[in-house]
C-alpha cells in the first residue's frame, strides 16, 4: 500500500516522504480515500495511530484542489476548522500541517488561551486557511468579533472523548452553532461512550466509520 495509491495528490506524498514514511498506517489507508471523497468520518483512534496525518493530509489535499475562498477584504477565509482539547495538542496538529503542507501554498495558524489574543488578533487579521484552536479562545475570539468561521468547509474533532472529560461539551456545542451546517466532519476519538455517541449523531452525516 503506498500513499499514491490513496490518491493523494504528489506534493502531498513527497512531504510523506520527507518525513521517512514508507507506507500509511492502518488508519490512514482507511481514513485518507473517505476523507478526500467528502464523507463525514468517525474514527475510533488512539494517539500514535498516525490519525493526525490521517486528517490533516486529506483535508490539505480538498483545500488546494477546491476553490480559494476569500473573506469580504480579500484574504483568504478559514477553510478548515480543527479542534482539540490542549494546547499542547494544537500545537504538534499545526506543526504537522505546515510539515504536510510545506509543498502547497495554504496558511496555518494555531490558536489557545493563556497568551495574549493581540498577537493572533494579528495573526487572523494576515488571512488563514487552516486554524487549528483549543474550544475556549477560539470563542473569545469569535465574541469580539475578531474571527470569521462563515466559510468553513472542514471541520475536525480531534480527540473527541478527551475534549468531553475536560468539560468542553458546551462549548463545542457554541462552536458548532457558529461554523456552517453545510460542511465536512471528521470526529476522532479513542472511545465510544454514550456522550461521543450523542455528539456524533448531532456533528456528522451519514458517517463512514473506521476502527483501528
Ligand atoms: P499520531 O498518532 O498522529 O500522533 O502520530 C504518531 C507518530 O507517528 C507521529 O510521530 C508521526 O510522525 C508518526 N507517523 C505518522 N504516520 C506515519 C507513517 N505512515 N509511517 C511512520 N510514522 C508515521
Amino acid at each position: 500500500m503506498s500513499f499514491e495509491s490513496l490518491g493523494l495528490s504528489e506534493s502531498l506524498v513527497r512531504a510523506v516522504r520527507d518525513q521517512g514514511y514508507s507506507e500509511p498506517t492502518p488508519i490512514q489507508a482507511q481514513a485518507i480515500p473517505m476523507v478526500l471523497s467528502g464523507r463525514d468520518l468517525m474514527a475510533g483512534a488512539q494517539t500514535g495511530t498516525g490519525k493526525t496525518a490521517g486528517f490533516t493530509l486529506p483535508t490539505l489535499q480538498r483545500l488546494q484542489s477546491g476553490a480559494p475562498r476569500r473573506d469580504a477584504r480579500g484574504r483568504p477565509a478559514i477553510r478548515a476548522l480543527i479542534l482539540t482539547p490542549t494546547r499542547e495538542l494544537a500545537a504538534q496538529v499545526e506543526e504537522s500541517v505546515r510539515l504536510y503542507g510545506k509543498y502547497l501554498s495554504l496558511t496555518s495558524m494555531v490558536m489557545f488561551g493563556g497568551v495574549g489574543m493581540g498577537p493572533q488578533i494579528d495573526r487572523l487579521r494576515k488571512g488563514v486557511d487552516i486554524l487549528v484552536a483549543t474550544p475556549g479562545r477560539l470563542l473569545d475570539h469569535h465574541q469580539q468579533g475578531t474571527l470569521d468561521l462563515s466559510q468553513v468547509e472542514i471541520f475536525v474533532l480531534d480527540e473527541a472523548d478527551r475534549m468531553l472529560d475536560m468539560g468542553f461539551i458546551h462549548d463545542i456545542k457554541k462552536v458548532l452553532a457558529i461554523v456552517p451546517k453545510q460542511k465536512q466532519s471528521l470526529l476522532f476519538s479513542a472511545t465510544f461512550s454514550d456522550d461521543i455517541k450523542a455528539l456524533a449523531e448531532r456533528l456528522l452525516n451519514q458517517p463512514q466509520l473506521i476502527e483501528v
